[in-house]
């Protein structure tokens, strides 16, 4: 038998059920997994980007609370500066709203979030301790209200998680049920992560508007600047208030906080072009997939298609790698997941590299 260290029984026991998030390693000449933007950047904003870092005080932290950046930021989202907070990235403000609303009872507080969708609401919510219940969703990857209904009858969530659009189906929430929910889970936070919004039709600021329980998630990592880790929290001041104090110190650094303020400002022309760009890619790629035997593409409204194979997902996305094409599986989750795949748009190129491979199957 193999000793277990000493300080292993300090271990959080959570950490046995979880894994680090490890994205695929290696080089791949088409790389559309992890839904970036295409590198669309042009040389004069390149250009800009650099410069602003040339006048950077190296010696300083940053602003703590970076006021000017949340003032873009709310102004950038058609919201108060008090509504907002920003995080490295989404991420960390799903980890800050986590630990704000972590219960006061002996019972571990329960977060609803469904499934499938974004991986990191069911695996931060364990770190912290709360429970997850997941819930389905239906055939059409729409909410199942039903099922929504029975689990508010069985317990109270204090977080429930919706990504509109949804990560990996590309799909919105219809809005009646969208609505439904928020109404009827009014002891519960409803928090609606739109890091895809400016990919998609429409947004949820009606709903924040008329609903107090309602929280918006937005970050800059879908429309070109992931490297920045820059997300923000739009919510009610006084919850805002509450999840500010959970945020550590200086939390986003400097080069984050100006070069985010340049893309929301300045350069909005590029994130517009982005944002143009990849939706007229959208619909050229979902209508050659559409035409291929054996694969069914879902309408999205994000910068990603979810889309099913008559082959089961492994086989196609092994035979896409070996062709040095990039997507995203989700064969390992099984069930309905085992026919369906998950390509970023990029360039138009590299879209094309990708229908050539999916083509040329082997
Ligand atoms: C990519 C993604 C995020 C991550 O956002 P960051 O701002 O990069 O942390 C959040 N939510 C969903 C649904 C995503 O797909």
């Amino acid at each position: 038998m193999t000793s277990r260290p000493g300080w292993a029984k300090h271990l959080n026991p959570v950490l046995a059920e979880l894994s680090p998030y490890t994205p695929a390693a290696g080089d791949y000449p088409v790389r559309l997994d992890a839904n970036e933007a295409p590198d669309l950047l042009s040389p004069a904003a390149r250009h800009r980007l650099n410069e602003a870092t040339a006048h950077i005080d190296w010696r300083r932290y940053p602003d703590a609370g970076a006021d000017a950046l949340r003032q873009a930021l709310a102004e950038h989202s058609g919201v108060a500066a008090n509504e907002t907070l920003v995080g490295v990235g989404s991420d960390e403000l799903i980890s800050m709203l986590l630990r704000t609303f972590a219960g006061s009872s002996k019972q571990p507080p329960l977060v609803l979030t469904l499934t499938p969708s974004f991986v990191m609401y069911k695996m931060t919510a364990r770190i912290h301790g709360h429970r997850v219940l997941e819930l389905p969703l239906d055939e059409a990857w729409d909410l199942d209200l039903d099922a929504v209904q029975k689990a508010l009858e069985f317990a109270e969530p204090s977080l429930i998680f919706i990504a509109s659009p949804n990560n990996p189906t590309g799909t919105m929430v219809s809005p009646d049920r969208l609505r439904a929910l928020v109404e009827r889970a009014e002891g519960s936070l409803v928090v609606i992560d739109e890091a895809y919004v400016d990919y998609a039709d429409n947004n949820q600021l009606a709903l924040f508007r008329e609903h107090a329980n309602v929280m918006l998630l937005r970050t800059l990592s879908k429309v070109g600047f992931a490297a920045l880790r820059v997300g923000w929290l739009i919510a009610r001041p006084e919850i805002v208030e509450e999840v500010n104090k959970t945020r550590l110190p200086y939390n986003t650094p400097v080069p984050s906080q100006q070069l985010a303020l340049l893309a929301v400002t300045e350069l909005g022309q590029e994130l517009e072009r982005i944002r143009q760009t990849v939706r007229d890619e959208r619909e050229r790629v979902t209508r050659l997939l559409g035409q291929r035997p054996g694969i069914e593409p879902t309408q999205s409204q994000a910068n990603f298609i979810w889309f099913k194979t008559s082959e089961p997902a492994e086989h196609v996305y092994q035979s896409l790698k070996r062709q040095g094409v990039l997507v995203r599986s989700f064969h390992k989750s099984g069930g309905r997941l085992k026919h369906y795949l998950r390509v970023t748009l990029g360039l138009a190129a590299e879209n094309d590299r990708f229908l050539a491979a999916l083509g040329a199957l082997s």
